[in-house]
Formats: structure tokens, C-alpha cells, sequence
């Protein structure tokens, strides 16, 4: 169902004209204004078991304004995509829609239909239909999974498969569905994960390389020469593919898990150029795979990187499960892993009033609100001074006795002499949560061991990160905290590293091995974006061209 909310008659008739033209029979357009109390039937929808696929609401009505109702229709419907109507002249981007966006409040705006028909309207609902259906209409299966529903490999398989964009089915063990495939395969029930493809095979507790194989992915490199390989698919690694391959470099890239890095697992990226109304990291890495795959670049899957060595003028990454890539250049993009919390109902509400790491582009839509900041190091105090220009408070949780641990001396000073922070010492936050929303944190006083819970609607935790170089070998230099250092930075007093062995220095972001580079996340003094990663992973195609040409 679609359901168009209202006050105006006559905009209502265009809007749920334009759906019936395009929707209808698929879907049912329902209307209602703000005198026929959208919430009363909504849950009568919900009462009826009617699926809401999308609710498009006016701003401006008599009775309240769309955002606001928009913002309880999860109370009702949990999956229903949100979409607020603006009326042109409205302003660019006015202060309640930016903060219905960062609150999630709603997924997107768009200006009422002025025109019949009118194809930006559309394209907005097509895109919100379409992300909706992906978890509500039936599919076709490519894999059944049959596993525990609370074990931790059955829940890395299904991400796994989710994080690749290949459609699956759940079945738990002890389901009638879930017995009766296992029946006909003659396994027995575990609960270790068992994977049924759609043409008959039956994969027993597989490994992300064997799912990978069972799918027809290649799982093992090429044994020849390759120009570029590119270690990690994120969006760095997804850049380099894109450059190398349609610059006629032969490029191979290696992901042992899925396509897209940390951006594949954000459910929006807003801040990326040219998508207005934001992308999911999922889209963006399938449109990026797709790009350089049109380009001829190769993917690799299942294993990770173990090792790099050089053997003259070529570059030797080895594999788990024993197969090495052979390549004149090489270019680490293995990014890092921001410090979670490890609570569940918390990160289940990321985007929802919980960000990982920096706040800078939510900061102006915590105007006025009271927002917690997690961590005692330099990047949650950037975040707090930053946050507090905006917010009425600000309030830092630290595990820590006092700011001087882990702080800068400067930061410390600008955040004592901030009226409107906060910080409370020796304290953890160990749970939290709410429906749709962030609405309350569990906070745990390390020294006593008393626990609160305070209601919260805001939280950016910035605990840490950590780069994925552990595999690489000790003479490509890292910092204190492994982050691979590159460039200018390799210039100790002017000097070229140790072991360095060219006449020249260490070209930007060439790490202490010639012809070995490190674009992103993964990159001492790396900016921690998805525009820099991608940014990063296109610059250092044209430096290993350089490097190829012998400069
Ligand atoms: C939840 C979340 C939301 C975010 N939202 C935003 C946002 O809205 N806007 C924004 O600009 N930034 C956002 N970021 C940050 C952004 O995603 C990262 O800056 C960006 O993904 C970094 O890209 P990367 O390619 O350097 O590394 P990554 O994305 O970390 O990708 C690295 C890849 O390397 C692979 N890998 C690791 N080890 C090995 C190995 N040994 N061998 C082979 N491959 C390996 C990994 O599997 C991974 O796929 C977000 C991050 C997170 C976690």
C-alpha cells in the first residue's frame, strides 16, 4: 500500500493520480488528510496486516507538519519507507528536513509532483519501492541457508551473502522448512550453517572461500603477470580497480569478504558527491564492482591477503589456502575497522541516532538537542568542540579518570573553557537502545559499578580504530598504531627510509617499498571518508603509471 497524506485536496489528487498511473494494480494508493488521523490508520493497517510500503507526507497541513508525522510511522509499520513532500519555494534544505534526515526520521524528501508526469517525483518512489520490495516481495532464492539463528557463523554467512547482494533465504534450524530441506539433502540437523544453492548443491559449514567457489566467483589468481593488484575492495580499492582497469592496466583485485568495505555496510551515505539524497554503501559498491568489472578488471574472493614480498622488479602478495598473486605493483587498501561498542541494540541504530566516527557532517542537525559523545582520545574531543557550536549540550562519556590520558593539552583546554560540555568520567556505556530511534543509553560507573539509564537521542562514539596490516611484513613502515606510512612522511630529517633503495624518494602515498602503495582508510593521515578513500584510490593509478615508466 501506499499511503498519501495530505490537508489540500487537490495536491492529494495529483500525487495519488501520479502513483495509480504507475502503481496500481502492484500496489493499492490510499489517502487521508491530517483531519483523518494518519496514526489511527496506520494502525488499523498494521491491525489488518495491510503492508505500508511507503507513506508520502506533506510538510506543510493544518494539523502538525509531515516530517512529524512521518517520524512515528516505524511505530506502526517498521519497514515503511518514509517520504516527505515539499512544496517548491520551500528553501534549499530548512532546518526540519535536515534534521528529519539525520534523526531518520525520514529516508527522503522530494517536491511534490508540479508537473504530469512528473519523472524526478517517481524516480524518488521507484527508489524507495525498490529498496522496500528487496526485503518484502518473494524472490528468487539463489542460496537457502539452514543454520541457528543466533549462531555467529550462520549470522556471518547471511551477512556475507547480504553484503554481496546475492538474494537468500533464512531457514532456522527446527523451522518446518528449514527440517524438511535439511531432510532432503540428508544432512543432519547442527548448528553449524548449511548452504542449499539453487542448483542442488549442498554446502556443509562452508568457508567464505567455499561459498564463494560454489557460486561460480573466481576464489584463486591468475598465475601470470598482473600490472596493479589492488588488496581490498572497498571503496579505495574499488577506485584503483576502476582507474587501473580503464587505463589498460591489468588489475586484479582480492576481497575476502564482501564488495564495498566499512562503506558496504552503511545503510546511507550522505555526505558523497552527487547523490542528494544519499546512497546505501551496498548500491554504491555493486554500481563501483560493476564499473570495473566492465573495464576488465578481475576479482578475486574469499581469502585474504597473508603476506608481501619482492622478487626483483615484481610484487608478491600471498593467499590464504596457498595461491599467490604475482604483480609489478601493488596497492594496499585494506582500510580499518572503527571500534564498536559490541552492543547490539545499539548498532542496530546506526543512522538512527548512533554514529561511528567523525561527526562533522551531522553536527548542524544536533541544533539545540542534547548529544552524547563515547571515547577520551583526540577524535572525540574534535567531535565535542565541533558538535558543541551546534547542540544545546554535549556530553562526554569517558572510561578514563581524566581527559589528560589520551587528550591533547589544547583540546582538553577548549573543552574546560566550552560552557556547554560535559564530561563525565570512568564510565561505560553497556546497553541502550529504542523502536526506530536512539531513545536511551545504560551507562556503567566503573568504579562502583552502579548502573544508569538516562534517556538519549544522540550518540557519536569514537573509540578507535584499526588498520588491517597485520599481514604485512615489518619492513613496509607502519606508525605506533599500524597505519602504513607513506609519501614525505617515510622522510625522516629529509632522509629516505632505511632500506629504501632508489635515488628518488618515495613518491606520494608509495609506502617504504618501491612500487608498493596504500591508498584509504588503511593510510597514515588518511582522511577517513569515502570521497577520500575513492579520491586516494584514483590518485595512485597515475602514480604507478609513473612508477611502471621508471620515475
Ligand atoms: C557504519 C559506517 C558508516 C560510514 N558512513 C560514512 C559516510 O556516511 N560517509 C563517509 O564519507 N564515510 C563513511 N564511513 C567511512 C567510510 O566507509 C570509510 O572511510 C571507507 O569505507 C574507507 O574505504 P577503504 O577502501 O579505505 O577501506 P574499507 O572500506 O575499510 O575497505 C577495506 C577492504 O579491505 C578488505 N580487507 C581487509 N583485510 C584484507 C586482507 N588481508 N586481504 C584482502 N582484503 C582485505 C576488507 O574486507 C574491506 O572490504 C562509514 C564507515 C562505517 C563503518
Amino acid at each position: 500500500m501506499l499511503l498519501v497524506v495530505d490537508d489540500d485536496p487537490w495536491t492529494r489528487g495529483v500525487v495519488a493520480g501520479e502513483l495509480r498511473k504507475r502503481y496500481e494494480p502492484d500496489y493499492q494508493v490510499v489517502c487521508a488528510d491530517s483531519g483523518d488521523d494518519p496514526l489511527r490508520l496506520l494502525a488499523k493497517f498494521r491491525d489488518d496486516r495491510r503492508l505500508v510500503s511507503i507513506v508520502l507526507a506533506r510538510q506543510q497541513m493544518s494539523r502538525g507538519t509531515g516530517a512529524e508525522l512521518l517520524a512515528r510511522v516505524r511505530e506502526f509499520h517498521r519497514a515503511a519507507k518514509r517520504l516527505l513532500l515539499i512544496d517548491w519555494g520551500y528553501g534549499p534544505a530548512p532546518e526540519p528536513i535536515v534534521r528529519a534526515i539525520a534523526l531518520g526520521h525520514i529516508d527522503a524528501y522530494v517536491a511534490r509532483p508540479m508537473t504530469v508526469p512528473d519523472e524526478r517525483f517517481h524516480r524518488v518512489v521507484t527508489e524507495l519501492l525498490e529498496e522496500w520490495a528487496r526485503s518484502h516481495l518473494p524472490r528468487f532464492e539463489v542460496v537457502r541457508v539452514v543454520g541457528e539463528e543466533r549462531s555467529a557463523r550462520s549470522h556471518e554467512i547471511r551477512d556475507l551473502l547480504d553484503r554481496n547482494a546475492i538474494p537468500f533465504g533464512f531457514y532456522p534450524v527446527g523451522t518446518e522448512r528449514g527440517m524438511a530441506l535439511l531432510q532432503q539433502a540428508g544432512v543432519a540437523a547442527s548448528a553449524r550453517p548449511v548452504i542449499f544453492l539453487f542448483n542442488g548443491r549442498v554446502l556443509v559449514n562452508p568457508t567464505n572461500a567455499e561459498v564463494a567457489e560454489a557460486l561460480g566467483m573466481k576464489t584463486t589468481p591468475g598465475a601470470g603477470l598482473y600490472d596493479v593488484a589492488v588488496i581490498g575492495a572497498g571503496p579505495a580499492g574499488l577506485a584503483a580497480a576502476v582507474y587501473g582497469a580503464s587505463e589498460g592496466l591489468s588489475t586484479v583485485v582480492l576481497e575476502p569478504e564482501a564488495i564495498g568495505g566499512q562503506a558496504g555496510t552503511s545503510s546511507q551515505i550522505r555526505n558523497y558527491l552527487g547523490f542528494p539524497d544519499g546512497v546505501s554503501g551496498a548500491d554504491l559498491a555493486v554500481r563501483a564492482y560493476t564499473q570495473a568489472w566492465n573495464f576488465g578488471a578481475e576479482y578475486v574472493y574469499g581469502n585474504p591477503a597473508t603476506g608481501l614480498r619482492a622478487e626483483g622488479t615484481e610484487r608478491v602478495v600471498t593467499v590464504r589456502g596457498g595461491s599467490q598473486v604475482r604483480s609489478r605493483a601493488v596497492v594496499i587498501a585494506t582500510g580499518a575497522s572503527y571500534r564498536r561498542l559490541g552492543i547490539p541494540s545499539l548498532d542496530r541504530l546506526i543512522g538512527a541516532g548512533v554514529s561511528y566516527g567523525a561527526a562533522a557532517s551531522e553536527a548542524k542537525a544536533m541544533t539545540d538537542r542534547e548529544v552524547f559523545v563515547v571515547g577520551g582520545a583526540n577524535s572525540a574531543g574534535q567531535a565535542a568542540v565541533h558538535l558543541a557550536r551546534y547542540a544545546a549540550s554535549v556530553t562526554g562519556l569517558v572510561r578514563g579518570q581524566s581527559l589528560a590520558e589520551g587528550m591533547s593539552d589544547y583540546l582538553v583546554t577548549q573543552i574546560a573553557s566550552t560552557p556547554n560540555i560535559a564530561i563525565r568520567h570512568n564510565l561505560v556505556v553497556t546497553g541502550g537502545g529504542g523502536t526506530d530511534c536512539l531513545e536511551s543509553l545504560t551507562l556503567q560507573d566503573r568504579l562502583s559499578g552502579t548502573t544508569e539509564t538516562i534517556p538519549a537521542t544522540a550518540m557519536f562514539v569514537l573509540i578507535g580504530a584499526e588498520p588491517h596490516t597485520r599481514w604485512l611484513p615489518d619492513h613496509i613502515a607502519r606508525d605506533h598504531w599500524g597505519f602504513v606510512v607513506t609519501g614525505t612522511d617515510l622522510l625522516a630529517g629529509g632522509a629516505a627510509p632505511q632500506g629504501w633503495p632508489l635515488s628518488r624518494p618515495p613518491m606520494l602515498l608509495e609506502s617504504s617499498v618501491p612500487g608498493v602503495f596504500a591508498a584509504g582508510d588503511v593510510r597514515r593521515g588518511s582522511v577517513k571518508r569515502v570521497a577520500a578513500a575513492v579520491g586516494e584510490g584514483s590518485i595512485v593509478i597515475r602514480l604507478i603509471h609513473d612508477y611502471l615508466r621508471g620515475a
